[in-house]
């Protein structure tokens, strides 16, 4: 393996080119420091490339208490929009049974308590970095509709508002007329929604090919098509990154690999508890009567989202290890979905089906900060399903800890020392 040090100047090396290793790059550069990203195949591919680009305070845990049987329950149906794949695989068994631990209202509460500080702050910044970088993403201030077709249902999920408000996150509840009149493009009949306006939207393909200019711009330098191989230790500290152009130096790492940081984590004797989420999008041309509110139509836990580009249906929560078929059950649920709710359900035509895999973590947090094991080493991965809306506060964390300031915020829950119980 040949040696070399990543571009002069550059002393931070970010593994991985997602949403998230692109937003901190960025936050570093504008704090001073040298950054080059290196990504296995070209930046902003993975999970990052073709999900809703929603942003979303309004996101409660997904560990609510009922998720276990409603899970099981949907295990027996092949197009559910969340499914185990039955499997022996002792990490992901493992994974589970955690995940099912905290499937309890003192977990969730606690959860939603730290998270929502996070996805606030993260909403907030957002708009500031969009707007003061210039970033041309098809942001917008749109808040989102979570909609019920079924009347007990929406009567059901009303045991959230009053979380929901006491975490500061603005909701109302709208009945089936209200509803129509806001948005037009559902069809006539649904029970009503939650109204979140603090929500937003942008195009996540956009934002992260914007990030990546603006890296660029500001002297950040991106290596595509440079797999992480491997890591040469010395003394505790991480050395060089071995990777399949050559070994790169640096004075600093993070690693932010998404749903890959588990398989790379190991090269480094780290095991983190991350398993993929695989979600299903389907993007088409816009239609005529695309709806101007993102939706999550919650019966079928549908996501629609439409920009001026294009329109997007999305959705799905598969464990099934790092399985990479384009499933066409899912992709039709999405379909027929869609068709329970919205006038025009489809675009005119198909642009893109894709899966992609959320880096999902057992207690649904991610996982920001350092490992005793290594002293130059920072993590920024474990996002799940809201790494678009949790990347300005995470780029912001991980510069404020690298760079020794004061953090905006209390990181350690987010911290990897809470799996060494
Ligand atoms: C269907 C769906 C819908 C979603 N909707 C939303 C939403 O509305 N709002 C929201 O906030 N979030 C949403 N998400 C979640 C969001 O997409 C993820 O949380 C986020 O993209 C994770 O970003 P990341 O940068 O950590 O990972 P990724 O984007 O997956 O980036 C990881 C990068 O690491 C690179 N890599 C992997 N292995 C190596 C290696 N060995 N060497 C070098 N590079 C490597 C990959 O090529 C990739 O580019 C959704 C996800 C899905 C699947």
């Amino acid at each position: 393996m040949h040696s070399r040090t990543s571009t002069p100047g550059s002393d931070v090396l970010i593994l991985g080119g997602g949403v998230i290793g692109l937003s901190c790059a960025l936050f570093l550069l504008r704090a001073g420091r040298g950054v080059t990203v290196l990504d296995k195949g070209a930046v902003g591919r993975g999970s990052s490339h073709g999900n809703c680009g929603t942003i979303t305070p309004s996101h409660l845990p997904l560990h609510a208490p009922g998720t276990v049987a409603k899970a099981l329950k949907w295990m027996l149906k092949r197009d559910a929009p969340f499914y185990v794949k039955p499997s022996l695989d002792p990490e992901l068994l493992a994974w589970m049974l955690r995940f099912a631990r905290h499937c309890n209202p003192q977990d969730f509460r606690r959860t939603a308590l730290v998270k929502s500080q996070l996805l606030l702050r993260s909403r907030e910044r957002l708009g500031t970095l969009i707007r003061d970088e210039g970033l041309a993403c098809e942001f917008a201030d749109s808040g989102t509709l979570y909609v019920w077709r079924e009347a007990r249902a929406l009567t059901a999920a009303g045991r959230h508002l009053p979380l929901l408000r006491e975490l500061g996150v603005t909701v109302e509840l709208l009945d089936g007329a209200a509803l129509q009149a806001r948005e037009p493009a559902l069809k006539p009949g649904m029970a009503g929604a939650h109204w979140h306006p603090g929500d937003a939207r942008l195009r996540p393909d956009r934002f992260v090919a914007e990030l990546a200019r603006a890296v660029r711009a500001a002297g950040g330098t991106i290596l595509e098509q440079t797999a992480v191989e491997g890591f040469r230790g010395e003394g505790g500290r991480i050395a060089g990154v071995g990777t399949a152009q050559g070994e790169i130096a640096a004075d600093q790492v993070v690693l932010a690999l998404g749903a890959w940081s588990p398989p790379i984590g190991r090269l480094l004797d780290l095991r983190l508890p991350i398993q993929p989420g695989k979600g299903y999008s389907i993007t088409y041309a816009r239609p005529g009567r695309a709806p101007a509110i993102p939706l999550v139509l919650q019966e079928r836990s549908v996501c629609v989202t439409a920009w001026d580009s294009g329109y997007r249906l999305g959705s799905t929560m598969e464990f099934a290890g790092y399985d990479s078929t384009l499933n066409p059950h899912r992709l039709e649920a999405l379909r027929r979905g869609a068709a329970e709710y919205l006038k025009q359900p489809e675009g005119p035509s198909v642009e893109e089906q894709w899966f992609g895999w959320r880096p999902m973590t057992y207690d649904d947090l991610p996982i920001i900060g350092r490992v005793p094991q290594w002293s130059n080493l920072m993590l920024a991965t474990g996002h799940g399903m809201l790494g678009v809306s949790l990347s300005a506060i995470t780029a912001q964390l991980v510069t404020e800890l690298l760079t020794g300031r004061t953090p905006s915020l209390d990181p350690l829950p987010y911290s990897p020392a809470r799996f060494a119980a």
